[in-house]
């Protein structure tokens, strides 16, 4: 039986929900940027700091070994998260932005060669689309994207079929969930699809993984990039899980401490996994802090997320469309199972930096400009800039219906309803 969310009392365990931001109590339409925190998770963090501050992995003092314990302990959490089969398949990096980057200057940098090609989709994060330039720069490999389709809202998997087909890539990298479209692309398939002709397959997870339930096994992705801040806790940390036997054959990309068994003057011995790839202190308070986000995030229950977050973006659709001169990308309320709590709209004769400025005035936190997609946002969509709301746990109606008075200020404003 799925259980309904209760944004209202939800707020309550987000102290920062209850200041006020230009004089109005603050509504937060940014989760999509970074989400807020709990005081769970802030707690966590602090009852690190206050009673067992301490290195991991080599004290061998009380204090040292429940860091060392309770860091692990959340990459298990995190492990069972994402149905990954073991928490050796979990390394911790320091967003998703830095797991791409780890796969592209490891795995693809030792196995890919002039000519390769890694496919990506042209609706791609630049954190999905430059480290794939730069190995282009360094090895000589080949770029190439899948189209969208016609309503430019999903792949065009004709493409995509015909691509793997004629262009035979090592790589398939994209993203599980657009932050400009809120498009959730059907990475299971295209896993399958991609696995026939031999390419490993990298998903994008840093819109998926906070708000709907991922299962990584069943996807059967090689890699799956996610951040943590987007999902309750804190920044500078974020995971990025690979199949265990790919690690096994990979070479590190950092060399330093705790990644070693053994040194000598001349060579060493890898650590097992995760460690391996793990050099240096790592960020504890920020392991910590996740390991209490997913246990936020649990007892909510991913299904009950992904349901609230569709009855708020089936709602904020359907009232966005009775406000004239209003544009809205992404699918539309009858492909709400396709789609997640991401917003990004225009309103005709007001620039997206002033219809941000005027939520501003509200105490509303929304985002305006290219998402960092900026191929699909002028390239495809053909616009200079766009205004976005992003709904989390925390968000309801009374949220958009907030916006939505936003909007029509801002027309009043420009003299443009
Ligand atoms: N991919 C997507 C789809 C994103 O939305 C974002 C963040 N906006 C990223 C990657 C990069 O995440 P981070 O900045 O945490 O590395």
């Amino acid at each position: 039986m799925p259980g309904k969310i209760n944004a209202k009392k939800i707020k309550q365990d987000f102290p920062i929900l209850s200041i006020k931001m230009n004089g109005k109590p603050l509504v937060y339409l940014d989760s999509a940027a970074t989400s807020q925190k709990p005081r769970q998770v802030i707690d966590a963090i602090t009852d690190y700091y206050l009673t067992y501050n301490a290195n991991i992995h080599r004290g061998i003092y009380e204090i040292s070994e429940k860091a060392t314990e309770t860091y692990i302990e959340s990459k298990r959490k995190l492990a069972d998260f994402i149905n990954a089969k073991e928490m050796e398949e979990i390394i911790y990096v320091r967003n998703t932005t830095e797991a791409i980057n780890l796969v592209a200057l490891s795995w693809a940098e030792q196995n890919l060669k002039r000519g390769d090609v890694v496919l990506v989709t042209e609706m791609e994060h630049h954190s999905n689309i430059v480290p794939w330039q730069l190995l282009s720069r360094r090895k000589h490999t080949k770029l190439e994207y899948i189209k969208l389709d016609a309503s430019h809202n999903f792949i065009d998997m004709d493409d995509f079929k015909e691509k793997l087909e004629t262009k035979n890539p090592r790589l398939v990298a994209v993203t599980h969930a657009s932050n400009v479209l809120g498009t959730i692309n059907d990475v299971r398939e295209i896993s399958r699809l991609s696995h026939r002709v031999g390419a490993k397959v990298l998903v994008d997870g840093a819109q998926s993984a906070p708000h709907m339930k991922v299962d990584v096994s069943n996807i059967d992705c090689d890699f799956f990039a996610f951040s943590g801040h987007k999902m309750l806790a804190p920044t500078g940390i974020g995971a990025l899980y690979a199949k265990r036997d790919i690690l096994e054959n990979t070479e590190p990309m950092l060399g330093g401490g705790d990644m070693i068994k053994d040194v000598s003057f001349q060579s060493a011995i890898w650590n097992d996994l995760p460690w391996k790839f793990e050099a240096g202190t790592s960020n504890i308070e920020g392991g910590i802090g996740f390991g209490a986000a997913v246990d936020y995030l649990n007892k909510l229950g991913m299904q009950n997320i992904r349901s609230h977050e569709k009855s708020l973006t089936r709602y904020a659709l359907e009232e966005i469309s009775k406000v004239k001169g209003v544009s809205v990308y992404g699918p539309g309320p009858n492909k709400i199972e396709k789609r997640g709590g991401v917003i990004s709209f225009s309103v005709k004769g007001i620039h997206p930096h002033d219809i941000a400025s005027i939520f501003n005035s509200e105490g509303i936190a929304i985002r305006a400009g290219h998402h960092c997609a900026i191929p699909l946002v002028r390239g495809v969509l053909n616009e200079p800039a766009l205004a976005r709301m992003s709904f989390y746990v925390y968000n309801n109606n009374e949220d958009i219906d907030k916006a939505i008075a936003a909007i029509r200020k801002a027309q009043r404003i420009f003299r443009v309803a």
